[in-house]
C-alpha cells in the first residue's frame, strides 16, 4: 500500500522534508522506532552515513532516488524490519548482512559474547597447551561465531545450524569478515552431530526461546518476518534448553564452560534445566536489567556426573 504523504512527482524534496515524510507515513503506520527507520533507509538509498543526512538538510533528493526511498518507506510499513530491506545489521562491531532466512542480531546477544570471553580469556591457550574449541549451536547470521572469531585468533570455532539457508547466510558472513577460514559450519538439530570425542572448552547459544503461550507479546516484525524455527513459538520456550544441557554436558571437557541467552522470565527455570554436573551456576543481567545469560561449568568432579557405577548393574537384581 502506498503511503499516504508520497511527495507528487516532480516537486523536489530535500533530505529533510523527505525524513519528515517518512517519519510520519511510518508513525501512522504503527511502525516502532519510525525516526530510526527513515534515517536508515535514506542512509541506505544514499550510501551515506547519518552524518551526511543531518549537515546536508537542504540537499535535494534526485527524483529517482526519492521514488526508491519511499518505495522502501512503504516496503517498511507493512512490518517488514528495516534490516531484511537494507540486508544489514552491526553487531559487535562488525557488518552482517541479514536475508529472511536468519533472526536479525540483537544487541543484548552481545552480552552471551561478552561472558564466551571472558571464559575463553581466563582459559587461555598457553594455560590449555591447545587451541581452544568453542562451538555456537544455532549460528542463524553467524554473529556470536564470527563476533568470537574476530576476538580470538587461537580459537576453533565451529557453528551449528539445523537450518541450510542460515548456514549458507552465516558462511557467506564469514567470507565477507575474513573470517572464513576459522570458522566450521556444520548442519545439525543443536549438537546431535558430534561424535563422542567432542572435547569443547565453550558451548554457547541463543536458541529460539518464545513459547507458544508468548505469540502474542511478539511484535508483527518477527511473528510474520523472522524465521521461526530461530525464534520459537512452539511448545514450551525453555524446553530446548532441556536437550541443549545434556547435549553440551556431553560434548564439554570437564571444566568446560556452557553459556546461553535466555527470554526475559526464564532464567530461574533454565537454571533448572542444567541438571546435575554443573558448577558455579551464574545469571547475567543485560543492560534494561533483565536476566539475560546464564552460565554453569562442567563439574570436573567425575562423581558429580551420575552414579560412578555402569548403567548395567544399576539395579543389580537380588
Ligand atoms: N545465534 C544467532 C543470533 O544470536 C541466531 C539465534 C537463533 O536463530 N535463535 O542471532
Amino acid at each position: 500500500m502506498a503511503p499516504r504523504h508520497v511527495p507528487s512527482a516532480g516537486i523536489p524534496l530535500n533530505l529533510r522534508q523527505a525524513l519528515r515524510t517518512a517519519i510520519a507515513d511510518l508513525q501512522r503506520r504503527d511502525v516502532p522506532s519510525a525516526s530510526l527507520a527513515a534515517e536508515l533507509l535514506l542512509m541506505h538509498v544514499l550510501g551515506r552515513d547519518r552524518a551526511y543526512l543531518y549537515t546536508n538538510p537542504e540537499v535535494e533528493l534526485a527524483p529517482e532516488t526519492a521514488k526508491r526511498y519511499f518505495a522502501l518507506v512503504a516496503e517498511r510499513a507493512t512490518g517488514k524490519p528495516t534490516q531484511y530491506i537494507t540486508g544489514h545489521q552491526e553487531f559487535w562491531g562488525l557488518d552482517f548482512e541479514v536475508t529472511p532466512d536468519v533472526l536479525i542480531p540483537r544487541p543484548e546477544t552481545e552480552h552471551l559474547v561478552e561472558a564466551a570471553l571472558e571464559f575463553a580469556r581466563a582459559d587461555s591457550r598457553e594455560k590449555r597447551g591447545r587451541l581452544q574449541r568453542i562451538v555456537d549451536v544455532g549460528t542463524g547470521s553467524g554473529c556470536i561465531a564470527l563476533a568470537l572469531a574476530s576476538e580470538l585468533p587461537d580459537a576453533l570455532i565451529c557453528a551449528t545450524d539445523i537450518s541450510r539457508p542460515a548456514l549458507e547466510v552465516a558462511r557467506h558472513n564469514a567470507r565477507r569478515l575474513g573470517l572464513g577460514d576459522r570458522v566450521r559450519f556444520v548442519q545439525s538439530d543443536l549438537l546431535s552431530c558430534m561424535g563422542a570425542g567432542a572435547d569443547f572448552d565453550l558451548v554457547l547459544s541463543n536458541p529460539p526461546y518464545v513459547g507458544a503461550d508468548e505469540l502474542d507479546r511478539v511484535q508483527r516484525e518477527v511473528r510474520e518476518f523472522e524465521p521461526r524455527v530461530a525464534w520459537g513459538g512452539v511448545g514450551r520456550g525453555d524446553a530446548i534448553y532441556e536437550k541443549l544441557f545434556a547435549q553440551a554436558r556431553d560434548v564439554l571437557r570437564p571444566g568446560g564452560h556452557v553459556a546461553v541467552e535466555v527470554g526475559y522470565s526464564q532464567a530461574e527455570s533454565v537454571r533448572k534445566m542444567l541438571g546435575t554436573g554443573w558448577v558455579g551456576v551464574g545469571v547475567r543481567p543485560d543492560l534494561a536489567g533483565i536476566p539475560r545469560v546464564v552460565t554453569a561449568q562442567k563439574s570436573s568432579q567425575s562423581s558429580d556426573l551420575g552414579p560412578p557405577w555402569p548403567a548395567s548393574t544399576r539395579n543389580p537384581s537380588i
